[in-house]
């Protein structure tokens, strides 16, 4: 199966993400964990470059980067562990790039999302069977990053930008409600796992 994690700063992706691997290990699942940007050597290469604000990258060239990514991520590491049959749990994948590039970035524009939606189709070859957004309000999930958030994207301090991105994972939610689930990411670490666990069907 290939799972992927999505959702805004703060939101508790890594613990879940963490707790997950730890439960399926435990019931002899044989788990790769991942994440994108990265993922694979050349990938978090790009992802240095990436978030490194000193690089002062446009628009485009972030779409384009994060597909030449995501490529050498499949190449590398998703595609050959599918067909050993492991799981692959993924933290961010292509739902992020509609959102923070194609609603962050882009601010919705529609040409901007047709170019995105088309880069996924032409070069991403597996989709994940399910999708589990972690869906928290943008100020509270600021307010648990702390200043983790502002080492990333320069947008770090820019509240609307991340409602735009919060919007993009909505709209993606609504586009496609059966791969898309979205998990209540308020409250302890524990309940979160509860949900998610239930979403699987674990
Ligand atoms: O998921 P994680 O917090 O590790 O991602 C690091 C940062 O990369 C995020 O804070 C987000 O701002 C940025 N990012 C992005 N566009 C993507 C994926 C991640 O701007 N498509
Ligand atoms: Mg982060």
């Amino acid at each position: 199966r290939f799972i992927s994690f999505e959702g805004t700063e703060g939101v508790g992706k890594t613990t879940a993400i963490e707790g997950l691997c730890h439960r399926l290990t435990s019931q002899g699942i044989q788990v790769v964990r991942t994440r994108e940007p990265g993922g694979s050597e050349l990938a978090e290469r790009v992802r240095e470059l990436f978030l490194n604000p000193d690089n002062h990258i446009d628009a485009n060239t972030e779409i384009l980067l994060m597909f030449a990514a995501r490529a050498d991520h499949l190449h590398q590491t998703i595609l050959p562990a599918l067909k050993l049959g492991h799981w692959v749990v993924c933290d961010r994948f292509f739902d992020s790039t509609v959102a923070y590039q194609g609603f962050g970035r882009y601010k919705g524009d529609r040409s901007a999302l047709a170019k995105i939606e088309s880069l996924i189709e032409q070069f991403v070859p597996v989709v994940p069977d399910v999708t589990l957004w972690l869906d928290l309000d943008i100020a509270t999930g600021m307010q648990r990053a702390g200043k983790r958030a502002a080492a990333d994207r320069l947008e770090a301090n820019d509240l609307a930008f991340f409602e735009r991105v919060y919007q993009g994972l909505a709209y993606q939610q609504q586009k496609y409600p059966e791969r898309i689930y979205r998990i209540d990411a308020s409250g302890s670490a524990d309940e979160v796992a509860t949900r998610i666990d239930a979403a699987l069907g674990l």
